[in-house]
């Protein structure tokens, strides 16, 4: 670990870190990117990327990542693989940050730790993850897998209506499972989903269990009504968990401003509420939450804090 005076540290190395981290390096900030505990980032934990531009084919998700590391080391980006921001100080520049237990000095701070998607905390979830069980429609709603088949959505917000009535166009029907008797989304999302045929709401229900991890494929779920105490199962070939997202950005909380959900708030362009400090990737999106979104963020910010320092001197 340098303790010399950075440029540009990257708090992050998926889409937006990397895609931050070859811009800044080919602007010549050598930037140091500090990957955190997922090298390349969420894609590394998919297959096959069919919506990335520039692969007609599609690409594997850790391939992916690993063409955008030796793009960003090829003009000087300096990966710290495994390394953790744990603590940060971002009252005065040169910002200090605590990694891997020794100190950091950046000049300048790129943000793009990140989201995670909440998990319904189901062992046969977890075991199913890939093989049926996803959280994220754009991104696998139109596999063969789940073509003309029957799937579900579990949740009752927007991202679940949004799902639901995405997948109806390739599914042969939607059960959207919710907890309660209502749906917690917005009027037009909800009549939107609701009013649509292929769209069949399971209320006051919770998953106990996805099915069948004795075939290593998902084939249905089993209900419980909260309500009735009653259990059910349907059969679907997918599972489709849209019950929110947790920003990784615990560690600047109270430091920069950021909503009531953690993500990390724009000011103009990539920049934050901290001078010298920028944002890119899904820590600061709660929309699109994509690839190609992150690394365009990741660009932003890297021109952004480049016109910063230049600004600066
Ligand atoms: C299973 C799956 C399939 C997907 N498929 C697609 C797809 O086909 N197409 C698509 O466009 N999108 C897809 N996505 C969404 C896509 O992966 C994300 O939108 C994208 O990865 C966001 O990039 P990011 O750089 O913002 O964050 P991430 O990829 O989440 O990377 C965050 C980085 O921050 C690091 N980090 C976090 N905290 C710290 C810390 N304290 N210190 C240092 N580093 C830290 C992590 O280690 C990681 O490297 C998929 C997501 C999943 C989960």
């Amino acid at each position: 670990m340098s303790d010399a005076l950075e440029q540009v540290v990257v708090i992050g190395s998926g889409c937006a870190g990397y895609t931050a981290a070859v811009y800044a390096a080919r602007a010549n900030l050598a930037p140091l990117v500090l990957t955190g505990a997922m090298p390349g980032g969420l894609l590394t934990t998919t297959s096959i990327v069919e919506n990335y531009p520039g692969f007609a084919e599609g690409i594997d998700g850790t391939d992916l990542m690993i063409q955008m590391q030796s793009q960003a080391e090829r003009f000087g980006a300096r990966v710290q693989f495994g390394s953790t921001v744990e603590v940060v100080d971002l009252a005065e520049r040169p910002f200090k940050l605590t990694v891997d237990g020794q100190e950091v000095l950046a000049q300048t701070l790129i943000i793009a730790s990140g989201a995670g998607h909440r998990h319904l905390g189901l062992e046969s979830e977890e075991k199913l993850e890939k093989k049926g069980v996803t959280y994220c429609a754009t991104c696998d709603g139109a596999l063969p897998m789940f073509r003309d088949q029957p799937l579900v959505v579990v949740g009752g917000g927007d991202s679940a209506c949004e799902e639901a009535t995405y997948l109806t166009r390739f599914a042969s029907k939607v059960y959207l499972i919710h907890r309660r008797d209502e749906l917690r989304a917005s009027k037009i999302m909800a009549e939107r989903a609701l009013g649509n045929e292929k769209i069949e709401p399971v209320w006051d229900s919770v998953v106990t269990e996805v099915l069948d991890v004795a075939e290593d494929k998902v084939t249905g779920v089993r209900v419980k009504n909260v309500k009735t105490e009653g259990e059910s199962v349907i059969d679907c070939a997918g599972v489709f968990i849209a019950i929110g997202h947790v920003p990784n950005t615990q560690i600047f909380k109270g430091q920069i401003d950021m909503d009531d959900a953690g993500y990390v708030t724009r000011v103009e362009g990539s920049r934050t509420s901290v001078e010298g400090v920028f944002v890119a990737g899904d820590c600061s999106d709660n929309v699109y939450r994509q690839a190609v979104t992150a690394a365009g963020m990741g660009c932003a910010a890297a021109i952004d804090a480049e016109r910063f320092l230049a600004a600066s001197d």
